[in-house]
């Protein structure tokens, strides 16, 4: 069993030191002022290196204004993740164009456009350590002034739990720390990403259900953190989707509507009908409770 475990580790680490020799594919770009946040693709296709023969992004074009809230929304593979992996420089697209603030995104460099730039997954990775520096993670060095840290937790509804332990922001977690609930997670990546203070913010919403009064902070948690940001969020849950700004509708790959909830009901077609299975699902679910 060890021989096993030890041979595995070797492989793994052998891995992790080939990254750390790579080079960087594109050289750093020279410094540039801060964003605004617009955000432009422009016929935009994409085939991930392991399945070519399937388009991720089939002819996407979209154009964010600096500061809007924008839901993608489509059934699993429709290419939502996709589109935030782009923006986030994850990969380089094969054909089309992305632009920051009308500048390609090769001119401003992703060391540059990931420093504005912040991501809330669906569920958020902590490190063992401590809870501060699982909060201070999300700035150049790691070094936060306490005060700055536990303005970003209050913020984001976290710092009443966090003092609540005894060592309070130097609580171990992970595991040989406490064990955190999904919703506490969430909120100290929330903290995280709101000490970086980004202009873009990606949001992969969680599909998993919290309890109300953790959902309830958590939201109240978000709509702090996307104060000034554009937004990208990947949307799962109808309160999110309705109160976008606009929601884009994806399918097998491309857009195939967007506008506000009211238009895209009005206008019929994917949208309505994904609409119209989360209220069955819903109804499903009540129709089962009330049963018990
Ligand atoms: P969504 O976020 O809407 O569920 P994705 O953007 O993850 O959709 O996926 C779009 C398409 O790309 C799907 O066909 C999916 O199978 C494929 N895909 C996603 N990630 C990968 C990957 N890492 N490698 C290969 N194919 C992928």
């Amino acid at each position: 069993e060890f021989w096993n475990t030890w041979m595995r580790t070797m492989g793994s680490t052998d891995r992790i030191f080939e990254i750390l020799r790579s080079h960087r594919a594109v050289p750093e770009a020279p410094p540039q002022p801060p964003l605004a946040g617009h955000i432009a693709l422009r016929d935009v296709r994409f085939a991930y290196p392991e399945r070519v023969q399937v388009a991720a992004l089939d002819g996407v074009s979209l154009s964010i204004r600096a500061g809007e809230k924008i839901a993608l929304v489509g059934a699993s593979g429709a290419g939502k993740s996709t589109i935030a992996s782009l923006v986030l420089g994850h990969y380089k697209m094969d054909a089309g164009s992305l632009q920051f603030d009308g500048i390609d995104a090769q001119v401003l460099g992703v060391t540059q456009l990931r420093r504005q730039m912040a991501v809330v997954e669906q569920e958020p990775a902590l490190f063992s350590g401590s809870i501060a520096d699982n909060i201070a993670f999300a700035v150049p060095d790691r070094v936060v002034a306490r005060e700055a840290m536990v303005a970003a937790a209050r913020l984001a509804h976290a710092h009443d739990f966090i003092a609540a332990f005894p060592d309070g922001y130097d609580t171990l977690v992970g595991e040989r720390g406490v064990q955190l609930s999904g919703g506490q997670k969430q909120r100290i990546a929330i903290a995280r990403a709101i000490l970086r203070a980004p202009k873009i913010l990606i949001l992969d919403e969680a599909t998993s259900a919290l309890d109300a009064a953790s959902e309830q902070l958590v939201q109240r948690a978000l709509d702090a953190l996307m104060q000034g940001c554009t937004t990208i969020i990947i949307a799962h849950r109808f309160s999110t989707i309705v109160k976008a700004d606009r929601i884009i509708v994806m399918d097998k790959g491309r857009i195939c509507q967007q506008g506000t909830h009211a238009e895209l009901l009005r206008a019929g077609g994917q949208y309505a009908r994904l609409m119209q299975q989360q209220l069955s699902q819903f109804q499903q679910l009540h129709d089962s409770t009330a049963t018990l």
